[in-house]
C-alpha cells in the first residue's frame, strides 16, 4: 500500500466518523424535547406546475399546519417533557427544484443508501435557511392534484436524517389528512416506527390507540404510526383528522417522551 493511499483511507474514515457523530449528536439534540424543535415546511408543485395545485400552494399559510403543533402540545402533556410545546411549524419558501425520486423497497438496500445521500445533497442545496439545523427538521411536502381513486407515492420520513418528504394533495378537503401524513413522518424523523402489518393492518397492541379497552372493538382512535382506526378484528378506516390520532405508548417510547424499557 503507497503512502497516498493510507493517507487517502485516514482521511476518508476521519468523514464517516465526523459524520456518524454528528448525526448522533444531531439526533441527541432533537430528541431532548428541552426546546420546541423548528419544523420547516417547504412547499412544492408535485404536478409539473398544474395550476390549481400552484394556486393551493399560494394561498396555504401557517395557520393550516397549526392542528400538527397542538397534536404533538396535547399529545406530549402527559410526559412532563421540559419544552411545553414539542414543536413550532414555520412556513419555509415555495421550492421550484424537486427532490430526487425515492427507490421502491425491491430496488434494495443500495439504491436506498444512494437515494439518501442524493437527497441530503439536495436538501442542503434546497432547503436555504438561516437557522442553526441542530433543532430544525424539514418537511418537503409534494402537492398534487386530487384525481378520484388516484393514489400518492408513498411518503418518507429519514430516521437520523431530520428531513422528511411528504406526498399531499392540493385540496382544502384533504388538508386535515395531509396533517396526519406531516405528523407521521415527522415522528419518524425523531425515531418513531410503523406499527402497521403488510396488510395495513394496526399491530396488537403497539399499534391501537387504546389497547386495553374492553371490548377491544370498534376503537374509537387511530394510532398515529398506523393512521388506521380498528373497527373489529377484520376492518379499519382511515382517521379523518389528528383529533381521532393518538401517540400510543410504544411510540412515545421511541422519541424519547418514556424512558425505554431495557
Ligand atoms: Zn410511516
Amino acid at each position: 500500500m503507497t503512502l497516498f493511499k493510507i493517507i487517502r483511507i485516514i482521511i476518508l474514515l476521519s468523514v464517516f466518523v465526523g459524520l456518524a457523530f454528528y448525526a448522533k449528536n444531531q439526533k441527541l439534540k432533537s430528541r431532548s424535547w428541552t426546546e420546541p424543535l423548528t419544523v420547516v415546511i417547504y412547499r412544492m408543485n408535485g404536478d409539473n406546475n398544474s395550476r390549481a395545485v400552484n394556486e393551493y400552494i399560494n394561498e396555504l399559510d401557517d395557520s393550516v399546519f397549526e392542528p400538527v403543533e397542538r397534536f404533538l402540545q396535547k399529545q406530549s402533556e402527559k410526559y412532563q417533557l421540559i419544552a411545553k410545546q414539542p414543536i413550532q411549524i414555520r412556513m419555509g419558501p415555495v421550492l421550484t427544484v424537486l427532490p430526487p425520486e425515492a427507490p421502491l423497497a425491491e430496488q434494495g438496500y443500495a439504491a436506498i443508501i444512494w437515494w439518501g445521500l442524493k437527497f441530503r445533497y439536495w436538501a442542503f442545496k434546497n432547503a436555504v435557511d438561516s437557522e442553526s439545523n441542530m433543532r430544525r427538521i424539514d418537511v418537503f411536502v409534494l402537492y398534487h392534484e386530487t384525481v378520484k381513486g388516484r393514489s400518492l407515492q408513498h411518503s418518507v420520513g429519514l430516521d437520523k436524517g431530520l428531513a422528511a418528504v411528504v406526498h399531499a394533495f392540493a385540496s382544502i378537503d384533504q388538508d386535515q389528512q395531509n396533517n396526519i401524513v406531516i405528523a407521521h413522518e415527522f415522528l419518524h424523523t425523531v425515531g418513531a416506527t410503523d406499527k402497521y402489518a403488510a396488510d395495513n393492518s394496526a399491530l396488537f397492541p403497539v399499534g391501537y390507540a387504546d389497547p386495553e379497552q374492553s371490548p377491544l372493538y370498534p376503537q374509537s382512535k387511530a394510532e398515529i404510526m398506523v393512521g388506521r382506526i380498528p373497527l373489529s378484528e377484520t376492518t379499519m378506516r382511515m382517521a379523518e383528522s389528528l383529533d381521532e390520532c393518538v401517540i400510543g405508548q410504544q411510540t412515545a417510547k421511541e422519541i424519547n417522551w418514556l424512558p425505554a424499557d431495557e
